[in-house]
């Protein structure tokens, strides 16, 4: 455990007025960047629709290292997705500023490990009352720098702020255990203990949600944070600083060093290899999630890896075609596809077939709106970039040269760069780019297929294994599906299955661990056993 070794360090220094802190390592440098005039909140630039209602209190541009809003040497824009308007000019932190940011938290973790767990629980818990009070501006963030419709990120702010909720609940929950051994003068305890400081990496698709199911846990658990958010989408792990600051979360616990792409390695390099961390937690692709196991790896990190999916979705001729339909739309098109468990492939029975596909048409054409997150009524916002555009463009072309057919949508949508149509592909054959590359966007393939053994076979045929949800009113069938699908996570007649309560995360190279439930607590907590002799 490499943070053991540095706590051995520990000396009397109080971090600020909030702990009966620790010194560092006389190898770990000193921290303590220069006390100046807090910083005030992002200069909205030339954005013409909808920004000017983002609360000024909220938007913050510059990282937040040991309670401190930190400018960086420079600074990158971020942009709304569906203008392309600017919306600031945020810290661009490196090396540096990274190493200073774990130097905080590290010391900070010397204090906040010790305090008691009800007290966490507590901060917790205003960090959750304050996001609630300040829900509608926070999902108004979201929606601007991810273009995420404002409905869909009202609910990412509700699910966000019930991780802390429940992990202010689960701090007071970590017991460990007693066991007796076969001597008779000897007990033998199991404790629990925090890891240490966690380096956090996520993604822009659920820019608050997945900051809060890691950072809930850890700082529940007694561990700190430092947090690196996406390029696109820093002001939503900003605008939680500013509120865990509000709620009296000590200084250090919770740290947010923003980035450009361009120093994303780096950076994620730093925080990922520095022997003042213990603890790695990823969300985002597997490609990525793969270098900072090799990061890990060297220094013999603990890790949380919450990976890509390519969530198949059955329907078997004895499934309600509404129902099915309902949850291919709820599953496919949240977050106009850009989810890791939305839906990427569609395996339909032959003798439900034609009704399936003609009904999902009829169900796209009528409920998906395609616009501006900002306005009433859009469902499909734009995707997070031209890029993403490009990758679903390329997939349906591929897949139509090889014979698929636009049932509806297939093309770039004219409201601008970013938009794609919501699109549905039948006559999908498994040679095609779509059914074994995770799509994140707005593109639902069909495959037909005639037994519940070839689709299992087809759905199983990945890499990956996140999530899979299938339709079915059989209940044998149920039972035997469930447990052959190689994911972990399973919709059975439900296309929406998160939820702070349940175990989110996959198997194969879909992630280790698991995040939420009573269970996300544990990958922040080291067992220790103590062997109590001489009785
Ligand atoms: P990504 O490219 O892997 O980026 C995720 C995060 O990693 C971003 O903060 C990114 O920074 C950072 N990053 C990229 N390269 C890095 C490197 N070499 N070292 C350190 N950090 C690095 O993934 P994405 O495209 O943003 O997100 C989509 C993927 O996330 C999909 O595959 C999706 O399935 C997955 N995802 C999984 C879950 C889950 O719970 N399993 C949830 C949501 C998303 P920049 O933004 O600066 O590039």
């Amino acid at each position: 455990m490499a943070t053991c070794f540095w706590l051995r360090s520990c000396g009397a220094r109080r971090l600020g007025s909030t702990f009966p802190g620790c010194r560092l390592h006389p190898r770990a440098g000193g921290l303590v960047p220069a006390p100046g005039p807090a910083p005030g909140p992002a200069q909205l630039r030339g954005y013409a629709g909808g920004l000017a209602g983002l609360s000024a209190a909220l938007l913050r541009t510059d990282s937040f290292v040991g309670g401190r809003w930190l400018p960086a040497a420079a600074t990158f824009p971020v942009q709304d997705p569906a203008s392309g308007a600017a919306l600031g000019m945020v810290a661009d932190c490196g090396v540096s500023e990274a190493r200073a940011a774990v130097r905080a938290a590290y010391e900070a973790f010397c204090g906040w490990r010790k305090v008691s767990a009800k007290e966490r629980s507590s901060l917790l818990r205003k960090w959750y009352n304050l996001m609630i009070q300040n829900k509608d501006d926070l999902a108004r963030i979201i929606t601007a720098e991810s273009g995420k419709p404002l409905k869909e990120a009202h609910g990412e702010i509700l699910y966000s702020a019930f991780f802390l909720e429940w992990f202010s609940e689960e701090a007071r929950r970590v017991y460990g255990d007693i066991i007796y051994t076969p001597a008779k003068d000897k007990r033998a305890l199991v404790l629990k203990q925090p890891v240490g400081v966690a380096a956090v990496i996520t993604p822009w698709n659920f820019p608050s949600a997945m900051i809060t199911r890691k950072v809930g846990a850890a700082l529940a658990a007694g561990c700190t944070v430092v947090v690196k958010p996406a390029e696109d989408t820093p002001f939503s792990a900003l605008a939680l600083a500013e509120l865990a600051s509000q709620a009296g979360i000590p200084p250090g616990v919770y740290n947010v060093i923003p980035c450009s792409r361009k120093n994303a390695k780096e950076v994620g390099e730093a925080i990922c290899t520095d022997p003042l961390v213990s603890k790695i937690s990823f969300t985002g692709s597997t490609t990525t999630g793969k270098i900072l196991l090799h990061h890990a790896a060297n220094s013999v990190k603990r890790v949380s890896m919450e990976l890509g999916g390519l969530a198949p979705f059955i329907v078997f001729d004895s499934a309600n075609v509404d129902q099915a339909v309902a949850g291919a739309l709820a599953s496919k098109f949240r977050n106009t596809g850009q989810t890791c468990v939305c839906s990427n492939r569609f395996l339909v029975q032959r003798g439900i077939h034609d009704a399936f596909v003609k009904a999902f048409a009829e169900a796209m054409k009528k409920n998906l709106h395609v616009g501006n997150g900002f306005e009433e009524g859009t469902t499909q916002g734009p995707l997070i970039n031209e890029k993403a555009v490009e990758k679903v463009e390329k997939q349906v072309n591929d897949a139509v040269s090889k014979g698929a057919t636009i049932v509806t949508g297939g093309k770039r949508h004219h409201l601008g760069k970013n938009f794609f149509e919501p699109t549905l592909l039948s006559n999908v054959t498994q040679d095609m780019l779509c059914t074994h590359e995770e799509t994140f966007g707005p593109l639902a393939p069909v495959i037909k297929f005639d037994t519940e053994e070839e689709a299992i076979a087809i759905a199983n045929a990945t890499d990956v294994g996140l999530a899979g949800y299938f339709y079915s009113q059989d209940p044998a069938q149920i039972w035997r599906v469930a447990e052959q699908l190689e994911v972990g996570m399973v919709g059975v007649n439900e296309g929406l299955i998160s939820s702070v309560e349940c175990p989110f995360g996959g198997v194969k190279q879909s992630g280790l661990g698991r995040e939420g439930s009573k269970y996300g607590i544990d990958e922040y907590l080291e067992l220790k056993y103590v062997c109590y002799g001489g009785l």
